[in-house]
């Protein structure tokens, strides 16, 4: 006789506009930053690994970094040092990962604005995030601000079964490698021109 074995298939999260709100839930807190790196986007850059996510994507990264405490607190003496680090003629930007850095938009709204006035549009500042575009335009203010600064987002939940590590700079393939000004520009999601694959 066949007996029938219940599987469950684990699923990240799927919050509800708003429902997440950073200053609800980051302590900002930092994961890692790591300086003059080439693995996350295009060029030389500085990543900084902000501490928190609620996604809970199966499979995940970073796992240690879904808590807000992990880590250690922002201070003014590492924006000092990214904004040193970035000075360097041959960094082309700032990389900001997590966790999630849309539920820790005080570190990183502080940081991409004295990166705008320090360095205006010289250096570029790409995001990964678990939320989709669309999603993020349902979203709150401090998130909404923070998409307006970044040139380049990576956007939606790490999936397991569309996991593919030929990507260029994303672990499933349901993510996407978003021109931010020309989407916000034209009101549609506007793919990186440089995608290979
Ligand atoms: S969105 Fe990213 S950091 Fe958050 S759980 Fe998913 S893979 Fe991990």
């Amino acid at each position: 006789m066949d007996k029938k074995v219940k599987v469950t298939i684990r699923m990240p999260k799927n919050p509800k506009p708003k429902e997440w709100l950073a200053k609800d839930r980051s302590l900002q807190y930092i994961a890692d930053y790591k300086p003059f790196n080439m693995v996350d986007g295009e060029g030389i850059r500085c990543s900084l690994y902000v501490s928190g996510c609620l996604f809970s994507c199966p499979g995940c990264y970073n796992k240690a970094a879904q808590n807000f405490h992990y880590g250690t607190p922002y201070t003014q003496e590492l924006e000092d040092q990214i904004i040193a680090d970035l000075s360097q003629s041959y960094v082309q930007g700032l990389t900001l990962l997590g966790g999630e850095p849309f539920l820790n938009t005080q570190v990183c709204l502080k940081l991409v604005k004295r990166i705008r006035k320090e360095f205006g549009n010289t250096k570029d500042i790409w995001s990964w995030t678990g939320y989709l575009w669309d999603e993020l335009l349902l979203e709150s203010v401090d998130k909404l601000e923070l998409l307006n600064y970044l040139d380049i987002l990576v956007d939606g939940r790490f999936m397991l079964d569309k996991k593919d590590l030929t990507l260029q700079f994303r672990g499933s393939s349901n993510q996407r490698i978003i021109d931010v000004p020309k989407s916000l520009e034209q009101d549609r999601v506007v793919i990186w021109d440089k995608l290979i694959r």
